[in-house]
């Protein structure tokens, strides 16, 4: 039984990601085919920028379609990715806890909420050995591993191999960005926006929470970052 910590890591983003959009954005309004257009595509990286936030600006999303990227991701609950999976523009394979059976420990994400409070995590710690415990008597008794699974917490850790394309990604940090989305799966989403930001800094002003898209909160309640419609 073992705590642990969020990893992820971008194993695919296409090296010439601007060229991609751009043609996109320049066959949509260009008497030249799509082939000259990448043929003789401009190095300015400006003027690539200028018209692609001009498309993007405008809801011209099919152009950022295109831009399909990866992320390896370890050390996530079962409660988090099943958030992640309801987002139904990505491609995903995960750890099977069918195929894998889970050793003499189960690994876990603890909530900051409960780490921080000994007698919780206490509780928490003894919760997740007695389930372990329990685990490996169904095994040794000759339960399945698909079985026996169907008592392991929605903290237990997991794996997963992510690919979506830039539109889904802009979507999904508006929405998991937002205060109102559970921290873990926030953070996941933090990493994933970081880890592009760093190869494509022009990106972070469109990967926010959708408060800083929309210019207020669309909440009941508000986190104080924007108000909200009504004040
Ligand atoms: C803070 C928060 C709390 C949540 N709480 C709950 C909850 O209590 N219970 C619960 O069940 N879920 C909950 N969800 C999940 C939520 O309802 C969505 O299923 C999830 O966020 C995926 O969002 P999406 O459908 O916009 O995105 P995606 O599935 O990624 O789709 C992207 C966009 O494509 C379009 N699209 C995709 N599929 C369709 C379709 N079939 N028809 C029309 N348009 C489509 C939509 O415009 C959609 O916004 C919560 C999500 C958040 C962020």
């Amino acid at each position: 039984m073992a705590k642990k910590n969020l990893e992820v890591k971008l194993i695919s983003i296409p090296n010439n990601l601007l060229d991609v959009i751009y043609t996109a954005c320049r066959t949509c309004y260009s008497a030249d085919g799509a082939i000259e257009i990448i043929n003789t595509i401009t190095n300015d990286s400006e003027k690539k920028l200028s018209l692609i936030s001009k498309v993007i600006s405008s809801g011209h999303y099919s152009t950022i379609e295109h831009i399909q990227v990866t992320f390896a991701i370890n050390n996530i609950s079962r409660a988090a990715t099943h958030q992640l999976v309801r987002h139904r523009h990505m491609s995903f394979s995960q750890k099977s806890q069918r195929y894998v059976k889970e050793k003499g420990e189960i690994d876990y994400i603890i909530p900051p909420a409960i780490e921080s409070n000994p007698e919780l995590y206490k509780k928490f710690q003894k919760h997740m050995q007695d389930t372990a415990n329990l685990y490996q008597f169904f095994i040794q008794n000759g339960v399945k591993n698909e079985d026996a699974r169907s008592i392991l917490p929605n903290a237990t850790t997991s794996s997963m191999v992510v690919s979506l394309n830039l539109r889904e990604l802009i979507h999904l940090a508006n929405l998991r960005l937002c205060t109102r989305a559970q921290l873990e799966i926030r953070m996941v989403v933090k990493k994933m926006c970081a880890l592009i930001e760093e190869k494509e800094p022009w990106l972070a002003s469109y990967l926010v929470p959708k408060c800083e898209k929309l210019g207020y909160c669309n909440e009941d309640n508000s986190c104080g970052r924007m108000k909200t419609k009504n004040g």
